[in-house]
């Protein structure tokens, strides 16, 4: 059965995941995880790490290597290849299809050192290797150059997490000077209204969309820098109710602009709420905005691809050209610029793109053949994997 049919009672349980602190302590960006079945590999790695300064634990199978690494946040990875159960090469492919931050440091060891099981170990996002019986000196800067690594990926991690505080402080503190100008715009356009001159009225309209525009930049601004701070709480997601909620609440641009808006078969989902909201609030809303000569036709589709739901939003509007379907998801980008027939902050996409990679999942845009744009994103199936593989 899909799982999209699943009795409520199948469904796995309501769960939380409290994000990593970006900030590492230093004890925890030292400590090595050893994955090993024979004892007498791991005690040899286990003392000459412990040599060098590193805090050491071991252990002899991949599954309780994936429940410390899940549940200490242990940052750096030696690895057997092959082990009964859960092999070197599963446990790295858990940890990559789990969340990058922060990110694992992964070494495999192995025998198999010829040049085709080296491309299939860097390929399944192994970092570097170590050749079995292991050379102590090269173990050493193996170990340091990894080291270096995950202090570069920790400072970015900080700088990220002080420019969205920024961002947010900043956002916050453009608000309330925005809240006195659009009070005074509004009493002087009811007080004075009409018995100015033309050119006085048009001037105050001016003003006052532009303090508009501004105020809407600034929610966005804040609801992306949002997106890194406190937990993130995953649950199940009925994304066919949460769609209706959404053409409820679209429901004046629709009536305006004669669009249709259809769904096909939803799933229910692992994901956060309101994250999720906004994904499919701005794909939509977009759908409706960027329309064509012909009234809007928005379908939003779901199917499962590769063990995950790949939702889809048709639109028939005005397209994409190549050149930008990758540019429009960062930042600020728009197509069209700020005064034009198309109110918005290019804000939107780059928040869907955030959302989705926090959830593991991946999102682009294609042409529609029919004429107008599909955008797509994946949401992975298992909760557990798809707690968001991208970076904050
Ligand atoms: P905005 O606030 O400008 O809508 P977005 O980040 O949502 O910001 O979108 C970025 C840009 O991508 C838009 O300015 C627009 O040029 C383009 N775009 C987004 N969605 C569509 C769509 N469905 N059809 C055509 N162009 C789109």
């Amino acid at each position: 059965m899909p799982k999209r049919w699943r009795k409520e009672s199948e469904q796995p349980k309501r769960r939380a995941f409290a994000r990593p602190a970006v900030v590492r302590h230093a004890s925890l960006m030292n400590k090595i995880l050893v994955v090993d079945d024979d004892r007498a590999t791991r005690v040899r790695l286990a003392a000459g790490l412990k040599k060098w300064g590193h805090e050491v634990v071991t252990v002899a199978d991949g599954k309780e290597a994936w429940e410390r690494v899940r549940e200490d946040g242990i940052q750096f990875v030696i690895s057997d290849w092959i082990m009964p159960g859960m092999s070197g090469l599963e446990l790295l492919d858990r940890i990559r299809s789990g969340p990058a931050v922060p990110y694992v440091y992964f070494i495999l060891l192995t025998s198999k050192t010829d040049r085709d099981h080296l491309v299939e170990g860097m390929e399944a996002g192994a970092d570097d290797f170590l050749a079995k019986p292991f050379d102590p000196e090269e173990l050493r800067v193996r170990v340091r150059a990894g080291q270096r690594l995950l202090d570069l990926e920790n400072d970015l991690q900080v700088k990220n997490q002080e420019l969205s505080a920024f961002t947010s402080v900043a956002s916050h503190d453009l608000r309330e000077p925005l809240r006195t100008i659009s009070t005074y715009l509004m009493l002087l356009q009811r007080k004075y209204g009409g018995e100015l001159d033309e050119q006085a009225d048009e001037y105050i309209r001016f003003v006052t969309d532009a303090a508009k525009r501004m105020s809407n930049l600034v929610s966005e601004l804040l609801d992306y820098a949002r997106l890194d701070a406190g937990e993130m709480e995953f649950e199940e997601v009925r994304t066919e109710e949460l769609c209706k909620e959404l053409r409820k609440e679209l429901q004046a641009s629709i009536a305006e602009s004669g669009a249709t808006l259809t769904f096909g078969d939803l799933p229910i989902v692992q994901a956060n709420r309101t994250q999720l909201r906004q994904v499919f609030q701005n794909l939509i809303g977009n759908a409706i905005k960027y329309r064509g000569e012909e009234p809007p036709s928005v379908h939003v589709a779901a199917e499962e691809h590769d063990g995950a739901w790949r939702f889809s939003v048709h639109d028939n509007g005005i397209g994409i050209d190549r050149e930008h379907r990758q540019r429009v998801f960062e930042p600020f980008q728009r197509l069209h610029g700020l005064s034009s027939e198309y109110s918005g902050s290019g804000v939107g996409l780059a928040i869907c793109k955030r959302v989705v990679e926090k959830h593991g999942g991946e999102i682009w845009v294609e042409p529609n053949p029919a004429g107008g744009s599909v955008f797509r994103f994946t949401l992975s199936h298992d909760a557990e994997a798809g707690r968001g593989r991208g970076r904050s």
